[in-house]
């Protein structure tokens, strides 16, 4: 099924593999900014479950705010180190960390059990334009 404008309105052959800087492997998105006629923002990352101490990417740059979303099926099941600018600090889920255009950052699984994901929530402009 498709919308007035021309568009399928779901998409279900997800992820969409993609190479993203400073990531050690291709990245799944789940919302990319050419879907559904164009996003503001798209959605990448998945599964931390397995992931304890083991970072996915090098610290890195993006030209766009990224802010990472972590969810757990209960509060405090998982457990993300966040490094920005050199500065690490550690966050329970659920959390939104706020990563701003240009800084270096990464972040490490600290805690995590099945169930438990941290997506990268890519803005395409500064949040306070988007409306
Ligand atoms: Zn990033």
């Amino acid at each position: 099924m498709t919308t007035a404008e021309g568009h399928p309105r779901a998409v279900v052959d997800l992820p969409i593999v993609r190479s993203v800087e400073g990531h050690f492997h291709p990245v799944p998105f789940f919302l990319a900014r050419e879907m559904f006629g164009g996003l503001p923002f798209e959605i990448a990352g998945g599964h931390i479950g397995d992931l304890v101490g083991m970072p996915v990417a090098d610290a890195h740059v993006h030209p766009v705010p990224e802010i990472y979303l972590l969810v757990s099926p209960k509060p405090g099941q998982a457990a993300i180190e966040v490094e920005i600018e050199g500065v690490a600090q550690l966050y329970e889920s659920p959390a939104a960390i706020f990563v701003p255009a240009g800084a270096k950052h990464r972040f490490i699984t600290r805690r995590a059990c099945e169930g438990s994901f941290c997506f990268g929530i890519f803005l395409s402009k500064p949040a306070a334009e988007i409306r």
